[in-house]
């Protein structure tokens, strides 16, 4: 149905040429999903943006051909591409929220995607959209239809444009990250929904996600893309079970998860290269823990290893010696180092019947008109040393009640209940006794890229809570605790004279970890600190606040929805629904026999290797 031959994308920016695929060469039939993996920056969405001939205004196709059902669409002029977009090929984008039209009603623009390309018309295509809406999830689809996008939640606006895109039934459809905005449970709807779907219409699908738990419960075939070249292509099952590449099967054991929880994750070492230099050998090769001498000089093809298995790599050139015992060891922690019993140690930070009220502003002086418990009646307990982690849908009140704790909702929520640190209670506290509490609880939030400010330089960054929370601390001393906190998550010394925007997300991420670290916490709040980093970064960072957990006996209330993480860091586990806590206890007896069925179904949608 499409095939891509020997493709190659080339990017124009200000400083250089960027290949950003290379060499690309698959094929999907009717009826097939393939998985399009790999970590940020490979090339897989641009992969997907060259199917659609929607590549960037600075990218063109330099080699190659992209057959749809045999025809080469680089050849098409733009008035049939226009036909195809859409009508043979689908798309979902990765970004809801840009890529609705903000001005047009959601139903108006179903409408319009079914009048387009199928013969519906008038109220026929109206009542069709309400269908779609209906199928996709979406509450209410009679009054939703006529909402504008921005009346929408981020995981309802992913599922109108899914509807957008299989309204007009495209015989092929390419998903671009997803689910990746959405919960578990509605995750696991959409992907139910496209696998009918598949069925029904013998669609075939490119399902392009990070995700590996998804790709498994969902993938034929799978593509593990790295540095802009497919390095291992292979049915999914077989790539699960006995993955070949040595890229493949580090990222496969960087994924945190129960049986982990005693070892450190194997972090993958160094960076991806930039795809700006002409490449004499293996692109994995700074990074490879099985390198040989010649592979630095030397282009790996994609060799066969069975009849649909195809890797590229020299460890399986004709010729090559035999690959044997090629997994190194997971590195066990010293026993010390082990959790401790979940229940045993004193508790540090003791929450009783929080309950957190916003006001419903409404009229045109926006007087308050009622209220939204977002937190209703929520008691919990984060042992010293120990993680609690919070779990739970969007919306459910986790951040929330993280941000009570820290004292970051000021005067806009009303809060009701008790945070008792150390016996004292938060809430009641005021001037220096309020200051100094500060000073023992801090935050890390999720995303490394808006929580530093880009004016300041890294040192700035570090010192600025030092010297608010702590402005005893002298200068030479501030300095010399500065450069020992960039030692000690990880990063250079010369990391402080520079700007974030320098630095990738999971340096960002370190540097979030140090600043937060830098007065001396007790507690470390730590809000979905790893969801919007790659496999590879998050097994980093994941090792990073175990150690320090370790040395500095830290606690962290852990906010995730990521039950692989939970799994490995958390001591204890806590479930929120609706603003309360549905059930908690220890991590093993949550997750492995969950007395709720709420917890029962949360667990059920979550995608699993
Ligand atoms: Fe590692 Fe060499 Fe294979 Fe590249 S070709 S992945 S460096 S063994």
């Amino acid at each position: 149905m499409i095939a891509i031959e020997d493709l190659r994308v080339e990017l124009d920016t200000d400083t250089a040429l960027v290949r950003a695929i290379d060499a690309l060469r698959l094929s999907i039939g009717r009826g097939e999903t393939f998985a399009l993996v790999g970590e940020s920056g490979c090339g897989k969405s641009m992969t997907a943006l060259a199917l659609m001939r929607l590549l960037p205004e600075n990218g063109r196709v330099t080699a190659g051909r992209i057959l749809v059902a045999g025809d080469d669409i680089l050849d098409l002029p733009e008035s049939r591409m226009r036909g195809v977009r859409g009508g043979r090929i689908g798309m979902i984008f990765q970004e809801p929220s840009t890529s609705l039209n903000p001005v047009m009603r959601v139903g108006d623009q179903i409408v319009e995607a079914i009048e387009a390309h199928t013969p519906l018309r008038g109220a026929a295509a109206r009542a069709k959209a309400i269908d779609w809406l209906q199928r996709v999830g979406i509450p209410e689809p009679e009054r939703r239809i006529d909402d504008y996008p921005f009346r929408m939640s981020g995981g309802q606006k992913q599922r109108v444009m899914i509807a957008i895109a299989l309204a007009a039934e495209p015989d092929f459809l390419i998903a671009d990250e997803p689910t990746t905005a959405l919960d578990v449970t509605i995750q696991a709807q959409i992907l139910e929904l496209l696998k009918d779907l598949q069925r029904e219409h013998r669609m075939g699908l490119l399902l392009i996600t990070h995700d590996l738990a998804v790709v498994s419960g969902m993938a034929h075939r799978v593509a593990l893309m790295y540095a802009g070249q497919i390095i291992e292509v292979a049915p999914a099952a077989e790539f699960f079970a006995a993955p070949r590449h040595p890229y493949a099967r580090a990222l496969l054991r960087a994924l945190p998860a129960a049986g982990r929880r005693e070892q450190a994750l194997e972090a993958i070492a160094g960076t991806v290269p930039p795809l700006t230099q002409d490449f004499a050998g293996c692109r994995f090769a700074p990074r490879c823990p099985q390198a040989m001498v010649h592979c630095a000089g030397t282009l790996p093809d994609l060799t066969a290893v069975s009849a649909q298995h195809q890797v590229r790599c020299l460890l399986y050139a004709p010729g090559a010696p035999a690959v044997a015992g090629t997994a190194p060891a997971v590195v066990a922690l010293p026993a010390e180092v082990r959790a401790t019993g979940a229940t045993a140690a004193e508790p540090l930070l003791q929450v009783q019947d929080l309950s957190v009220r916003f006001p419903i502003r409404g009229g045109l002086l926006q007087r308050p008109r009622g209220w939204f418990d977002a937190v209703k009646d929520v008691s919990f307990e984060v042992a010293r040393g120990q993680t609690l982690a919070l779990v739970g849908e969007s919306g459910c009140g986790k951040t929330t009640t993280g941000k009570a704790i820290v004292q970051l909702l000021g005067r806009i929520a009303h809060i009701e209940g008790r945070a008792l640190l150390d016996g004292r209670n938060l809430f009641a506290l005021s001037g220096p006794d309020l200051l100094a509490a500060r000073r023992q609880i801090q935050i890390i939030f999720q995303d490394p890229f808006a929580s530093l400010n880009p004016r300041m330089r890294v040192f700035e960054v570090l010192e600025e809570g030092l010297a608010a929370l702590q402005p005893d601390v002298a200068g030479d001393e501030r300095r010399r605790r500065i450069e020992a906190l960039v030692d000690q998550v990880g990063l250079r010394r010369d990391t402080l004279d520079r700007f974030p925007h320098e630095f990738s997300g999971g340096q960002r991420q370190r540097i979030a970890i140090a600043r937060a670290l830098a007065v001396q916490p007790r507690l470390i709040v730590c809000d979905e600190p790893t969801s919007a980093l790659d496999v590879s970064v998050q097994a980093q960072i994941l090792n990073l606040l175990r150690d320090l957990q370790r040395e500095l006996g830290v606690s962290y209330l852990f906010i995730t929805h990521n039950i692989g993480v939970v799994e490995y860091i958390a001591d204890r586990v806590a479930v929120m629904q609706a603003g309360r806590i549905e059930e908690q206890g220890p991590t093993d007896q949550v997750l492995g026999a969950p007395a709720t069925a709420y917890t029962r179904a949360l667990l059920a949608a979550v995608p699993r290797l």
